[in-house]
């Protein structure tokens, strides 16, 4: 009897023709023969050839799959469509423009075959990562520590294994506002890290632009943790306490000294202040009452138009 274990790697590509057959090929050759594996490539709604590249990889090795979105779902939902599918002993998932390198799955796979149930990759900060995204994930994962409850390290990134007993668990999870990062952590099991250092995109740009990854960023904040909403308590505490004390101060100029004139200067400030938080409070509330509504249709997360998988 044949008692090979077998990995699914699973590859989120957005427009990523240029990369993917190198891509492809640097894949295959790390994969340990000693296992059984399989590549399921998500195409998420890519406007470029990347699905006819896909469907050629897939017609000469049967061990690559493919899941075609309807539409570009974003790069969490189609990480989910390939944990949905996912049929091996364990799954790898990372990127498909080469600066997650494959040459790091064996040492995932080596702290597997240990006994971790997921293990996770730190980015080390390389000269090829810009320094706004530096700092701006740096400023990220700081705030996320701070407002939620799960231990998010500097650099984690979606590079990492999971055992099939935790592919099991995450397959039950139907939250559309999806943030791995977070939620993987969060699952508890036992996990452990294996550092990497980032390559330079192999081919094309960054498909994250400045929208998508504020989208990403505010999603990471509200998915796991209700704090923003208690800030207008901190605010609004704040607030009366200096009123009250403000106050205090008008009552003594109006009761014991002739000063008491008209202070455009204090209303105006007051007014656009208290306005101001107002807003902003209203813009949190909006945000987390927004993602309820669109959570509560319970929509799929993703359409497939096309695949070779579960037929
Ligand atoms: N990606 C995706 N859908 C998107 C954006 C990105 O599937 O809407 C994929 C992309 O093809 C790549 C991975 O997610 O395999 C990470 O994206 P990218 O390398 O552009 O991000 P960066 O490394 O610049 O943060
Ligand atoms: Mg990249």
């Amino acid at each position: 009897m044949e008692t090979r274990k077998k990995i699914s790697v699973i590859v989120p590509c957005f427009n990523e023709e240029e990369g993917l057959p190198t891509f492809n090929k640097e894949l295959i050759r790390v994969l340990p023969e000693t296992y059984f594996h399989e590549i399921i490539y998500v195409n998420d709604g890519s406007s470029d050839n990347t699905f006819r590249v896909i469907l050629a990889l897939a017609k000469e090795n049967p061990t690559i799959k493919y899941i075609s979105f309807s539409r570009n779902f974003g790069h969490q939902n189609a990480l989910k469509a390939g944990y949905d599918f996912a049929s091996g002993d364990c799954a790898i998932s990372l990127d498909a423009d080469l600066q997650h390198p494959p040459d790091v799955i064996p040492a995932l796979i080596s702290k597997w075959e240990e006994g971790f149930e997921i293990v996770n990759t730190i980015r080390n900060d390389h000269a090829s990562i810009t320094y706004t995204k530096k700092i701006s994930s740096g400023i990220f994962y700081k705030i996320m520590r701070k407002l939620s409850d799960v231990n998010i390290e500097n650099g984690m990134a979606d590079f990492r294994l999971i055992d099939k007993k935790v592919l099991k668990q995450l397959k039950l999870f139907n939250e559309n506002f999806l943030f791995f990062r977070g939620l993987i952590p969060w699952m508890g099991f036992s996990q452990t890290n294996v550092e990497f250092t980032a390559a330079e995109r192999f081919a094309g740009t960054t498909k994250y632009t400045l929208k998508k990854m504020l989208k990403f960023a505010t999603t990471g904040v509200t998915a796991f943790s209700v704090k923003p909403l208690r800030l207008s308590i901190y605010f609004g505490s704040v607030i009366a306490v200096l009123s009250f004390i403000y106050g205090l101060y008008a009552a003594y100029i109006h009761i014991f000294t002739d000063l008491a004139i008209t202070g455009w200067t204090s209303v105006i400030l007051s007014v656009l202040f208290v306005g101001g938080i107002n807003l902003l409070m209203l813009g949190i509330i909006g945000e987390y009452l927004g993602k309820l509504f669109i959570e509560n249709k319970r929509r799929p997360n993703y359409l497939i138009s096309e695949t070779n998988l579960g037929e």
